[in-house]
């Protein structure tokens, strides 16, 4: 669908604004299109119309394919409340090569195999490439008023010149300029490390859309570049919706916090569970890597990555569930420091789902001071943490095959350096509630026990055999699993993982009335 004349436009946003105004109707869903529809290279956008006039903004995510934080913010975007003007986003331009996490532009000759090199470089230049055409193309019906491209580099800017990681790259006018240096001053006072901080470059380079854009339909253009090199995706991705909510805010576009990744939830939605996957620090990168193909693999899940900044900023008010996996449960807990950890118990407490596996079970455990106290369970034989890696059988009991949809009485799981759980029994009492909240955990039961052990670095393996593998219970009004087990990664179970996410997330609502 063709973005509606800007004419048109401004009364249909005059009337929407009327009727809203009125209460007769809420805004508008956005209108989806495809860019190079029927090619290889087929992708889509979105126009969303906010209730009064105002600019608008082409915002592009994804043109190299290796560079994935932008078009997840580019789609985290989209669920920003529009207050005025028009929202153009192409959240996943190179939508072939994201999908294969490569840079250039899949089935193309190496010549126009860079989407970022591909837009007119002088007035009788055209664009090359079904792809590239088909955006330009997009950007001349549009006219923006701005042009906004993220990116990432593979270095600091600040310390390696020779990259554009972590720079604001502006075309030549005051006020790209003036806008841009406002930008890398609210980005950068989210950032501890100088050396991390961002940078103003100008101009965009020859062949990019910011360029062209610039040169030829005479629009402000940013590229926004974010780093890769040490800084997990949730943080990276977090940074392109600070400086595009600068940018949108200067405009007097959009109301509410950088830290939206959802849509609130309408009343007529098709109830996908929303997941959010903590990938900050702390998190082993490898097991986020498979947990999120598995997550995103199934029906009707959503699966996006978290840190400890989204968190403290509300994200997870618009997610079902939110999982802690494999690595340092010390080192979440940490990063998630007292404000973090009371906002994700505040999350189950109100009634989310909680899914600590591995290292995250730790975390959901009580008794250390960086633990959440989720689950009525204290962690035993803790000087042996380290005693290995490998794989184990787990037997189930009938509350962990009823709970986890399960036939199979036992299974091989992978085990690496998982906690040994005590649950302080099946009486349904709760712990010590937190004086920082009025929630104590309950109701702990075991789902799994070790059939066998591991006794590495000293310890026994015997100290393992028979204690809990997986427990389940409940924290507030929300449901909680700990496992000691990955369910994901290398030797990840039958979609278990994915069990264990839905049951906390009540979705579909349990049968048996178990824990309830
Ligand atoms: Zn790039």
């Amino acid at each position: 669908m063709l973005p509606r004349l800007p004419a048109t436009s401004i009364l249909t946003a005059f009337l929407a604004a009327l009727l809203i105004a009125a209460g007769a109707v809420r805004p508008a869903p956005a209108e989806t299109g495809a860019l190079a529809a029927g090619t290889r290279w087929e992708t889509t956008y979105r126009v969303i119309d906010g209730p009064a006039p105002g600019p608008t903004i082409l915002l592009v995510g994804g043109v190299h394919g290796n560079e994935p934080a932008g078009s997840r913010a580019a789609e985290q975007i989209a669920n920003w409340n529009l207050e005025r003007g028009r929202l153009v986003i192409v959240p996943r331009a190179n939508r072939a090569g994201l999908e294969l996490a490569c840079r250039a532009l899949p089935f193309e000759p190496a010549e126009r195999g860079d989407l970022g090199r591909n837009f007119p470089r002088s007035a009788g230049d055209a664009p090359r490439g079904a792809l590239a055409a088909a955006l330009w193309d997009l950007a001349l019906r549009l006219r923006p008023g701005w042009l906004v491209d993220l990116h990432e580099g593979y270095h600091y800017s600040r310390s390696q010149p020779r990259s554009v990681g972590s720079s604001v790259i502006f075309s030549r006018t005051p006020r790209a300029r003036e806008t841009a240096a406002r930008l890398v001053e609210a980005v950068n006072a989210s950032i501890d490390e100088p050396e991390k901080c961002f940078e103003l470059r100008s101009p965009p380079i020859r062949g990019s859309l910011a360029r062209a854009a610039a040169d030829r339909l005479g629009c402000d253009a940013l590229i926004l570049e974010t780093t890769t090199r040490g800084q997990p995706l949730s943080l990276r991705t977090r940074q392109h919706r600070i400086l595009v909510h600068g940018l949108l805010s200067e405009l007097g576009m959009v109301s509410g916090g950088v830290d939206r990744l959802m849509s609130p939830r309408r009343p007529d939605e098709a109830a996908a569970v929303r997941v959010a996957l903590y990938d900050g620090e702390g998190a082993a990168a490898e097991w986020v890597e498979e947990a999120e193909r598995e997550l995103g693999s199934g029906e009707g899940c959503i699966a996006m990555r978290v840190g400890p900044r989204d968190i403290l900023g509300g994200a997870l008010e618009d997610f079902d569930a939110v999982v802690f996996g494999g690595g340092r449960g010390s080192r979440m807990g940490r990063a998630l420091g007292d404000e973090g950890r009371r906002a994700v118990r505040d999350f189950v407490r109100r009634g989310g789902g909680f899914a600590g596996i591995s290292a995250g079970c730790y975390l959901a455990s009580n008794g250390y001071p960086w633990s959440l106290g989720i689950l009525d369970a204290r962690v035993v034989d803790r000087e042996n943490w380290r005693r290995g890696r490998g794989r184990v059988t787990i037997e189930l009991t009938g509350e962990g095959r009823d709970l986890l949809r399960s036939p199979a009485e036992s299974m091989q799981a992978l085990y690496v350096n998982g906690p040994l759980l005590e649950l302080a029994g099946d009486s349904g009492q709760g712990g010590e509630p937190s004086p920082a909240d009025d929630a104590a955990p309950a109701g702990c039961r075991t789902l799994a026990r070790f059939r066998g052990g591991i006794g590495d670095n000293g310890s026994f393996a015997a100290e393992m055999a028979g204690r809990p593998a997986l427990a389940a219970g409940r924290f507030g009004e929300g449901r909680a699993i700990g496992s000691s087990v990955r369910l994901a990664g290398a030797g990840g179970l039958d979609r278990l993982l994915s069990r264990v996410v839905l049951w906390t997330a009540r979705k579909p609502r349990e049968k048996a009335a178990i824990l309830r």
